[in-house]
């Protein structure tokens, strides 16, 4: 067990998983060892202007683990904790996500070290530029396309597709995607993540013959993936009970109201009780609720094999990456928890992230109807795959979804062979 405060290394748990997903597959060991490496790794520091007029260098990372299926793909991320292997790992999870819902895309991943929570819109703006012109050799619609992750959003990816346009002297809207939508933005990206966790949350429920009305669901994380989540589960007849952000979390038993609550948020910074039933609680003791789904949707290692003995959820759907590390896996499979795994239940970003990249290269646009109807039929095709392996196999859906991720990568990367 780590000593209490110790980082888990989230490169380490990606690699852990393709051992445990690598006794299902039978694949040559070379293959499983390339797989285990990343393809391509850049680290920039690069000076940024800040309003004070000083110059604070700042370090980067974009990472690219595989392209064996197509062209990289990933988010970027700013967060005071990323380094070189959250970033690496990051990069490993998109390579098996894409090839869980069958899209033609590796993995990438990007990530600056800096607090974006202190800085002024023109700091982070001169360090999105910046940055893009530092990573600009890696990129391009046929090459690498990032999108948004953990305090970045569609005003970012504005300001990467500028740069890098103007570094190719015309405008590549295919070079990111989770673009606003006057840029070439896919209608539905903004809340396909979160829209393709409540899709495998409907199809888990359907699987354990539950219905979604009435059912109590705790959500940790309120950004893009959390808040539309929680949004789609009230709409579809859920009591959200549970919600969080980094700095507290809001429980009512009766259910928040959802859209209040996160208004509420925005307006403060934090979560604030407004009613008698509210009450203030930590993001540990949301985690550890009695709930029948409990949704981690912020960062990595929330559920660890410390907190899992006390987790009372009966279904997790994963909207983070890497949210449970392998030892808090075996502890919820022993206690019978149905997990949808990262790698299925957050796939719907780069599903719709592809419907996007498909419609700039062909200069096409989409109608919302369009984008929800392929997204959902994705999302369920999807569930239905790696649920038929679970339960033929007797593997965890963890394990089925990643023997199914890592099968086709491993695939793609044998017929192609090695060169020369
Ligand atoms: P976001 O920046 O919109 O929101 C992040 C949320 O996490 C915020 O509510 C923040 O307050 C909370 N948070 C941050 N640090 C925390 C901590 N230490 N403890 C508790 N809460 C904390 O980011 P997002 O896009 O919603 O991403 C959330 C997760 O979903 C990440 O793991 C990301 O990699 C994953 N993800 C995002 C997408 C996407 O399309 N945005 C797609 C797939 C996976």
């Amino acid at each position: 067990m780590k000593a209490p405060g110790e980082k888990i290394n989230s490169f380490e748990v990606a690699r852990k998983q393709i051992d445990i997903a690598g006794e299902h597959l039978n694949l040559a060991h070379g293959l499983l060892e390339k797989l285990k490496h990343t393809k391509r790794e850049l680290i920039v520091h690069f000076p940024v202007k800040m309003d004070d007029g000083t110059v604070q260098v700042f370090t980067g990372y974009r990472v690219q683990h595989d392209v064996s299926r197509g062209p990289a793909k990933g988010g970027i991320r700013y967060h005071p904790d990323v380094d070189l292997d959250e970033v690496r790992a990051l990069a490993m999870w998109m390579t098996w996500k894409s090839a869980v819902v069958n899209i033609p895309f590796g993995g990438a991943k990007g990530g600056v070290q800096c607090n974006p929570k202190q800085m002024s819109l023109c700091e982070i703006e001169n360090l999105t530029r910046r940055f893009t012109w530092e990573i600009s050799s890696m990129l391009g619609p046929e090459q690498d396309i990032p999108a948004p992750d953990v305090y970045t959003n569609p005003q970012v990816m504005a300001w990467i597709m500028d740069t890098y346009s103007i570094l190719k002297g015309y405008s590549v809207p295919g070079v990111v995607t989770g673009k606003p939508i006057e840029l070439g933005g896919s209608l539905g990206r903004l809340e396909a993540t979160g829209r393709g966790v409540v899709i495998t949350a409907v199809e888990a429920l359907r699987h354990l013959e539950k219905s979604m009305e009435g059912i109590r669901v705790a959500i940790q994380g309120c950004g893009n993936v959390g808040g539309v989540a929680a949004e789609q589960f009230q709409r579809l007849g859920a009591k959200v009970i549970a919600l969080s952000c980094s700095s507290n979390a809001i429980y009512s038993e009766k259910g928040l109201d959802v859209k209040r609550v996160l208004d509420r948020k925005a307006r403060y910074g934090c979560f604030v009780c407004e009613t008698q039933e509210e009450r203030e609680i930590t993001n540990q003791e949301l985690l550890e609720l009695d709930c029948d789904i409990l949704v981690p949707a912020a960062i990595e290692n929330q559920i660890t094999e410390e907190n899992a003995p006390r987790i009372k959820a009966r279904i997790i759907v994963e909207g983070a990456n890497g949210p449970t590390t392998p030892e808090a896996d075996e502890i919820l499979n022993d206690k019978g928890i149905f997990i949808v795994p990262d790698i299925l239940a957050n796939a719907g970003g780069v599903t719709v992230s592809y419907f996007e990249w498909v419609q700039n290269l062909q200069e096409l646009i989409w109608s919302e109807e369009e984008v929800l109807e392929r997204l959902t039929r994705i999302m369920q095709r999807s569930f239905k795959e790696v649920l038929e392996i679970s339960l033929s196999k007797k593997i965890p859906m963890r394990t089925a979804a990643l023997v199914l991720g890592i099968g086709r990568v491993a695939e793609a990367t044998r017929l192609r062979g090695i060169y020369p």
